[in-house]
């Protein structure tokens, strides 16, 4: 299975909003709520069309407490970038004051290391993996240099938890190579969101949630069959597995792997253009039927917005 989406927790909403749809140039195609807790917004990121791999989401907690990088985390988050794209990317971060090091080579290609405005360590890794995947072409940043999507995560473990087996036996992914302590792990598709990297670090302090941090990593089912079956398996291996959500735009099950990192497993449909055209993706507070009668109240509950296409279009 490759990557569907990975969340993280973020700190003031427009701050994230700004630096991702604004610096990092991706389109925001989805503003709704934490379904779990309405008083939280949730936003979406993505292609032109949150195409699964491509989604990366956030929940802002203005006043939230940072949290701490560490093992038990995804603890870096890869976003692709067509090869030739590298000294484009190194010029806009230098330009707009965004801290990066490198680029560094790791299996054969170059990668930038960046951090959000909130500590999210972020990677822009050129390579030729995006050949075939098309750019958002309306985005602020040239369609030949746009990110194209996930490109992966990394975990950080401490020593050898039983993540790299579940990867390998449920998760469908393989071993494919060994970089110093970096364990690298693919998907058999092509394209976006097809490497997960272990890597194994002993005696390094434990992560915890909070501002900053990655809160989970969702894997991609085809179908809801696929999903039944590896939920069943899950279960099977004792991890204590969900039941299955409807997130109005996939539907999802939840678990921990044994490394304590929370996976997710989502279906590629319905997709976001389920209640909002693909036009207008993005433009306004989309809630789930569950939350209808109180928009007004949720509304008021959380805090003004300046939206990137709304007020691209007003002006
Ligand atoms: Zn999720």
């Amino acid at each position: 299975m490759s990557i569907h989406h990975i969340t993280a927790i973020a700190g003031d909403p427009q701050r994230n909003l700004d630096f991702y749809t604004g610096t990092l140039g991706l389109r925001l195609v989805k503003v709704t709520v934490n379904f779990d807790d309405p008083g939280t917004y949730h936003f979406y990121l993505g292609d032109e069309l949150g195409r699964p791999g491509s989604i990366l989401t956030f929940f802002p907690w203005p006043r939230g407490r940072p949290g701490r990088h560490g093992t038990g985390q995804v603890g870096a988050v890869s976003l692709a970038i067509p090869p030739a794209s590298l000294g484009f990317w190194l010029e806009r971060l230098l330009s707009q004051g965004v801290k990066h090091e490198g680029p560094t080579r790791r299996f054969g290609e170059q990668v930038l290391e960046l951090g959000d405005p909130d500590g999210l360590l972020l990677e822009l890794v050129a390579s030729r993996r995006v050949s075939g995947v098309g750019p958002w072409e309306e985005g602020p940043v040239p369609a030949e240099h746009a990110v194209r999507g996930l490109y992966g995560a990394t975990i950080w473990e401490d020593g050898d938890k039983g993540t790299a087996g579940l990867l390998q036996a449920t998760m469908g992914l393989r071993p494919v190579g060994e970089e110093g302590n970096r364990l690298r792990f693919e998907s058999a598709s092509e394209g976006i969101g097809t490497v997960v990297d272990l890597r194994r670090t002993q005696g390094f302090w434990s992560g915890s949630g909070g501002v900053g941090t990655v809160h989970h990593v969702a894997f991609r089912s085809q179908s809801d069959q696929e999903q039944l079956a590896r939920r069943e398996e899950l279960e099977g291996l004792g991890l204590g597995v969900t039941p299955v959500l409807d997130r109005q735009y996939f539907r999802s099950i939840y678990f921990r792997e044994p490394g304590g990192v929370l996976f997710e497993i989502a279906t590629e449909a319905p997709g976001f253009a389920v209640d909002e055209s693909p036009a207008e993706l993005g433009t306004r507070l989309q809630l789930p039927p569950m939350y209808q009668a109180s928009r007004e109240q949720i509304e008021q509950s959380l805090p003004p917005l300046r939206l990137p296409l709304a007020a691209a279009r007003e002006g």
